[in-house]
């Protein structure tokens, strides 16, 4: 095609991410032209993640209204070859060492291995994925009444944008700069290493002065590698994180391979999650939950939100509102008191004495493991 030429599709996403990628087959399975424009020459690397991926089990216990959503419950039923380790329990450590053990329901794998196999059965359904294309600027010609999606390699319209753009949500910043309503807030800095070394079974967190206002995590993938990483609230840290992980990672005799990191939007949803025909999903929407910076079911939920959205706009006329109440009935909840459980660790967990003392205080049951699956601690009203 001439670089001059427009190309348009019915439905463009941007980004070949988990609510990306599924937000593309669901279409695709309904017959949908869908166009995915990935920026990475290789989806999925480099990876971005803690690499903790949520079962069908953990899903339905966080989220309401999704029992009998089959189409999802087979999306998560993710098969033998991506699950590098069993995840059934999370031990939260204190300032002091002394630990709380939760049970779980997820394992560890290689995103990139995750992502590669998600955005392939989009392709599979009928989806095409194309890569080294970044959405560079939205151009609106006011003539011909259209908004041109400006990338790297070539121009694009299409009926239906889904921005699956990730944290900084491009296709928010893009059209409406800093209006704070298209715009995932509080943007946690994280670092992560791929390490060898003696690990523990079980996805280990540690709070403190480990990670100020934030946390620590050792994820095994397998007998003698994980990926050890931490989150810290923008500011919080004295000293540059890279070498914070290098010194948590010496102390525990991990040998680091590889680094990794990126941005999770700590903030909770955006406020308006759909723009006209765009529909903004996973980090894009804000919906990592707060209080552990899981990401991946709420991205592949709010995928095929999305997607079925845009199919009863489609053969109903239903408005693409919809996407959103759907999102909220079933997300908001737990999105609400993850935000909530956060909010008051940035308030009150100030250095190792008093994040101690509050945490023995709430115990493991009514604080610790309410925040951290989401669910409303016992101490809030
Ligand atoms: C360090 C770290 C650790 C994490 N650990 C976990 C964990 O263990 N478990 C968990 O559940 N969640 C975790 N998360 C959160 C999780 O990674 C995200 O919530 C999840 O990936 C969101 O999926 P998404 O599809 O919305 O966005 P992403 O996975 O971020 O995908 C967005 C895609 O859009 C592409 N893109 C961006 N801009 C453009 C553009 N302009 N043009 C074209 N393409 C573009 C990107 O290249 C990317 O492929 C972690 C996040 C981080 C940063």
């Amino acid at each position: 095609m001439a670089v001059s030429e427009i190309e348009h599709r019915q439905v463009i996403v941007i980004g070949a991410g988990p609510a990306g990628s599924a937000a593309a087959q669901r279409l695709a399975e309904e017959g949908i032209d869908v166009l995915v424009l990935e920026r990475r020459a290789i989806v999925g690397n480099p990876a971005q993640c803690g690499e903790c991926i949520p079962n069908w089990g953990e899903v339905i216990g966080t989220f309401k209204h999704l029992e009998d959503h089959t189409w999802l419950k087979t999306y998560f039923d993710f098969p033998e070859r991506l699950r590098l380790h069993r995840l059934d329990n999370m031990r939260v450590f204190l300032p002091s060492g002394k630990s709380f053990n939760f049970g779980l329901d997820a394992f560890a794998g290689h995103r990139l291995q995750f992502d590669g196999y998600l955005a392939d059965k989009a392709v599979r359904a009928g989806a095409e994925v194309r890569t080294s294309t970044m959405l560079k600027r939205l151009q609106q010609q006011r003539k011909a009444n259209r908004e041109l999606l400006v990338t790297n390699e070539g121009r694009f319209t299409c009926d239906y944008l889904i921005d699956a753009s990730g944290s900084l949500a491009h296709v928010g910043r893009l059209r409406h700069g800093q209006d704070p309503a298209f715009r995932p807030e509080d943007q946690v800095p994280t670092i992560y290493a791929q390490v060898k070394g003696n690990v523990p079974e079980t996805f280990d967190v540690f709070l403190g002065s480990v990670a100020p206002s934030g946390y620590a995590w050792i994820i095994p993938k397998g007998p003698d590698f994980a990926n050890v990483g931490l989150g810290v609230r923008a500011g919080k840290l004295k000293g540059d994180l890279k070498g914070h992980l290098e010194r948590f990672c010496a102390d525990l005799n991990l040998e680091i391979v590889s680094f990794g990191g990126g941005w999770i939007p700590m903030g909770g949803p955006v406020k308006q999650m759909v723009d006209g025909t765009t529909l903004a999903v996973g980090d894009a929407a804000g919906l990592v939950m707060p209080s552990n910076g899981g990401g991946i079911s709420q991205a592949i939920i709010s995928g095929c939100f999305a997607a079925e959205a845009i199919v009863e706009h489609l053969t109903n006329n239903t408005p693409l509102t919809t996407y959103e109440d759907r999102v909220r009935a079933s997300m908001g909840p737990a999105l609400k008191n993850s935000l909530r459980s956060k909010n008051l660790g940035y308030a009150f967990m100030r250095g190792d004495v008093l994040t101690e003392l509050i945490l023995r205080c709430l115990g493991p049951i009514g604080g610790i493991k309410r925040a951290m699956e989401c669910e409303k601690p016992l101490w809030l009203f």
